[in-house]
């Protein structure tokens, strides 16, 4: 019945009983008891409000590129973040969390700013990216942030500034990676350059994302955290890479990648991932820490 009044929200959509493959890279997930789209931070943050008061569990999200959803589905309320307002002011950038990368990217290349092009092909928005730590080739997207505009899931009448220092980012991870923040803004320092040296590094790197990484294919990006071991080095020396379990598989082209191969289910992915762990436990004493995220019913 509550979610009768939310059509009176500005710049939100609400669906019941949503598929969540419907959401993620990956194509794997049953429904959403709730599901919103917000346009704005307003949206946003009223969404997140509304699920608090009525005590209804909920997550913020992206693209969905680094979650796994339970073939059950989320008993709670999905929040798609789609708020991608942005503003230049010389070579610094204010944008919302659900701006979306590859549109950043492009709006930067126009403007002959430099930063976000090593990252160009990564499925995410900046939100997803800054709680992720997103980095690619020896590059991290949190060596760009200034400031971090959120919101503490307990308190979200209080506006928050976190600067880069005390974001606490790490390899993969940051202080907001424990879901208990909502990201609204991000302030970014970008520098000038050449407009013809910028297209031609996001060709190079998108040129080596997709000769070396299955980007054609439904997934999840590294299922892997690198540690001392890395994972698809590992993966393809102890002759796991193309492996199935039901639809899921070790990627050929890349054996830190599982792919959907179009039917896959949460547990076959899982069950793939449980797999690799044993052997490896079996072989070298150790187990491989999970970057993507699973997120249970
Ligand atoms: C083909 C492929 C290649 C990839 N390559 C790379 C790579 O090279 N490097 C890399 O680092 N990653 C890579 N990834 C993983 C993925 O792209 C990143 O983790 C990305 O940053 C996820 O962004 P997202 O917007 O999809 O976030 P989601 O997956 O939707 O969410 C990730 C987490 O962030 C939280 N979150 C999202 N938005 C907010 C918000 N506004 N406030 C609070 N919490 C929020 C979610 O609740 C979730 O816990 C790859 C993935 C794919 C599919």
């Amino acid at each position: 019945m509550y979610f009768l009044s939310m059509n009176n929200f500005r710049d939100c959509i609400y669906y019941k009983n949503v598929d969540l493959k419907n959401f993620c890279t990956i194509k794997i997930g049953g429904k959403a008891k709730h599901l919103f789209i917000t346009y704005t931070t307003n949206a946003l943050l009223k969404v997140c409000s509304y699920c608090h008061i009525h005590n209804i569990k909920y997550k913020v999200i992206g693209l969905g590129a680094n979650l796994l959803f339970d073939d059950k589905g989320f008993n709670g309320a999905i929040i798609v973040n789609r708020s991608k307002h942005f503003l230049f002011k010389n070579n610094t950038l204010y944008v919302d969390s659900g701006a979306v990368l590859s549109n950043i990217i492009s709006e930067c290349t126009k403007r002959n700013l430099s930063g976000f092009e090593y990252f160009a092909g990564i499925p995410s928005t900046i939100g997803g990216g800054i709680v992720n730590s997103l980095g690619a080739f020896e590059h991290e997207f949190s060596n760009l942030v200034e400031y971090v505009i959120c919101y503490k899931k307990s308190n979200l009448k209080k506006r928050i500034k976190i600067k880069k220092n005390e974001c606490n980012f790490g390899y993969r991870t940051s202080l907001f990676k424990n879901n208990n923040y909502i990201i609204t803004r991000i302030k970014f320092n970008l520098s000038f350059d050449n407009h013809n040296s910028i297209i031609e590094r996001i060709n190079l790197f998108l040129k080596k994302k997709t000769s070396t990484q299955p980007t054609n294919k439904l997934s999840a990006g590294s299922i892997f955290k690198r540690s001392n071991l890395i994972p698809s080095k590992v993966i393809d020396e102890l002759g796991m890479k193309g492996k199935k379990i039901g639809g899921a598989e070790i990627s050929i082209k890349h054996a830190g990648f599982i792919i959907n191969n179009g039917n896959a289910k949460s547990k076959d992915v899982l069950d793939l991932i449980k797999y690799i762990n044993i052997n490896v436990f079996n072989q070298l004493n150790q187990k491989f820490e999970l970057e993507i995220e699973y997120v249970p019913f």
